[in-house]
């Protein structure tokens, strides 16, 4: 096979089981079509279809997942996100209660002294509901319902207007909750254009995918995974969740969540919605409804998803892996500022003042609690910790609050807590700016080595004074006649502050001796421009050695970080030297020997603190 034909995508394990769950149950003939609203019977019992929807956006489908038919009492749900963004958790509550009825969902029944309906998912809570929502920026009740709703699926819906009539024609016992509802001043308004709202909010069109993504979006903090839109305020997920997992399916909730274990809201239209919170969204298709009004394949299909797929809430609970991924020092792992050899042996000897640990995952309280006892445990032996956050998943406010006092209490102990790496910390959680944070683990360990070194060897530690070839690293001790011959035949080069030396790609000739001044070594980004920051060499240091040695052409940008003045050994020269002084080329290939050695012993602790 040639390189450039793929093969046939393999088969997603996901896709089949879908399909055999779709298979097992296309034969059910449980259940009846509703049609007391006439518009209702026309839907073909036939049809059938599941949907499911990761956090990240990803919808598998099979069967009827396309075909259109109406939300009916999913809207609930979501009209009860919207009435609490406008009017307030409190005030909600004392119009709306959120106890479960045991009633059907057309039950006329509200509780004996308020008149408030018992919870928003039956009909008479819903239409209360409904009647919280406020009339806005020249937009009608229903228009914004439209609106939210379409947020949260992704994408414009509309009204059926024929099922919307056919309801608004027949509903006369919803009219008579509305008048209840007026009666005891749960609406403070004639129910007449509210129940039309109502009405035409259950006969919003959706089809099996969307349902899944409103789910997803629900179970994503209220962030519909496909459009990144915050389609439901977050802190009103919650609430939403929580009276789909007690009252969602009705008189039979206790049955569902007992079984299934997962919020839900089902519809007359056949529709079932189910979240699993932080993990996925479900919808089933299916029109035929039990005795209860429930989707009969809907609840099926439901059962056999959560058994089969271990989705039932309390069955598992998360299993957070480990929080600390990585614990090691700076004389482990240094940053990746070149340090004069005096410098580099400090760091070697007193880096274990430096803690840094690395965490994943999601951290709230219960993740963040071993990182606190970490931290506190390697008080008493540090100076600085960093805690670099690179593979946190999420990070909540608790844990914010925590790493705050965390901060406080070490620094009683004489120990300064930074973290990393600070742009994605601040899209995890923006309050967090208040404490010290670092571009990445090398500019956190870079600040503090900086600090420990200005401690143990003095103020002037940072000083890299212009020096002569005779004081470079790799030249110091040479024999006086092959200083004199060396700094005849190395020519000297300057260049400009952020001027490049060396381009990544280039071929590779020639070693540098920096005189004076400092250079940055940037990793290539793929546009061609510099990136990351993955060495920087002071005055008296020498790079580009192994391209002198193998040839190989340059992985990384040289930039010159301040005005610097280098001298070059190039291939032509060092060839040279093989007749013209032999020995001098073996003490050179001595001296780049031990400094390749050295960069070797250091990448080999590395790897050795990587894999503890
Ligand atoms: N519009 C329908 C009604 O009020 C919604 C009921 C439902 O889906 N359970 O009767």
């Amino acid at each position: 096979m040639s390189s450039n034909t793929a093969k046939h995508p393999a088969q997603s394990p996901i896709e089949n089981y879908l399909k055999a769950l779709h298979a097992r149950h296309a034969a059910l003939d449980d259940g009846e079509v509703a049609d007391y609203i006439p518009e209702l019977a026309n839907a073909n019992a036939h049809w059938f279809g599941i949907s499911l929807a990761t956090r990240d956006g990803h919808v598998y489908e099979v069967g009827d997942t396309r075909q259109t038919f109406t939300i009916q009492s999913i809207s609930k749900a979501l009209a009860y996100g919207l009435a609490l963004e406008d009017r307030g958790e409190d005030f909600i509550l004392s119009r709306i209660s959120v106890e479960p009825s045991g009633d059907a969902f057309n039950a006329i029944s509200l509780k004996a002294e308020s008149g408030a309906p018992f919870n928003p998912m039956i009909n008479a809570g819903a239409i209360a509901t409904c009647g919280q929502i406020q009339k806005r920026d020249g937009r009608s009740r229903i228009e914004r319902i439209l609106a939210y709703l379409s947020a949260c699926a992704g994408r414009p819906l509309s009204i059926d207007q024929a099922v919307y009539r056919s309801e608004s024609d027949t509903g006369h016992r919803n009219r008579a909750i509305g008048w209840m509802l007026r009666n005891f001043g749960i609406i403070d308004e004639e129910p007449t254009e509210i129940l039309e709202t109502y009405f035409q909010q259950c006969a919003i069109q959706v089809n099996c995918r969307d349902l899944a993504v409103i789910a997803a979006t629900l179970a994503n903090h209220g962030r519909n995974p496909l459009t990144h839109e915050q389609a439901i305020a977050p802190e009103y997920v919650e609430n939403i969740l929580s009276v789909m997992a007690s009252c969602g399916m009705y008189d039979f909730s206790g049955e569902w969540l007992y079984h299934i274990g997962l919020p839900a809201k089902s519809g007359v239209g056949g529709g079932v919605l189910a979240a699993l919170p932080g993990q996925l969204g479900i919808g089933v298709f299916s029109p035929p409804l039990d005795a209860q009004g429930n989707s009969a394949r809907g609840i099926r299909v439901c059962t056999d998803l959560s058994h089969d797929l271990s989705l039932h809430l309390f069955a598992n609970g998360p299993q957070l892996p480990a929080s600390i991924r990585l614990s090691y020092d700076a004389s482990q792992v240094a940053s990746r500022r070149q340090r004069a050899p005096e410098a580099r042996q400090v760091l070697l000897s007193s880096g274990h003042r430096i803690r840094l640990l690395e965490l994943q995952g999601e951290l709230n309280f219960v993740t963040t609690e071993t990182v606190i006892r970490a931290a506190l445990k390697q008080a008493p032996y540090c100076q600085y910790l960093i805690l670099n956050c690179r593979n946190v998943a999420s990070l909540d406010d608790v844990t914010r609050k925590l790493f705050e006092e965390l901060k406080d209490s070490l620094e009683n102990q004489g120990v300064q807590l930074h973290l990393c790496p600070a742009s994605r910390l601040l899209a995890l959680a923006p309050a967090i700016a208040k404490l010290p944070l670092h571009a990445d683990d090398d500019a956190a360990l870079e600040y503090c080595e900086n600090q420990l070194l200005a401690e143990l060897i003095g103020p002037d530690w940072d000083q890299a004074p212009p020096v002569e070839i005779g004081n470079t690293h790799l030249l110091r001790g040479l024999p006086a006649d092959d200083l004199a011959w060396l700094a005849r035949e190395m020519p000297t080069h300057d260049a400009a502050s952020g001027e490049c030396i060396i381009e990544a790609g280039d071929n590779a000739e020639s070693l540098f001796l920096l005189l004076s001044g400092t250079v940055e070594v940037r990793l290539p980004e793929p546009s061609g421009k510099s990136g990351k920051r993955v060495g920087v060499f002071v005055a008296g240091m020498s790079f580009g050695e192994m391209g002198l040695i193998d040839g190989a052409p340059r992985s990384a940008h040289v930039l010159a970080h301040t005005p610097v003045v280098y001298r070059v050994i190039d291939r032509a020269l060092f060839d040279r030297l093989e007749t013209e002084r032999p020995k001098l080329k073996i003490r050179l290939l001595e001296r780049l020997a031990c400094q390749i050695s050295d960069n070797l012993r250091r990448s080999n602790r590395e790897i050795a603190a990587f894999k503890n």
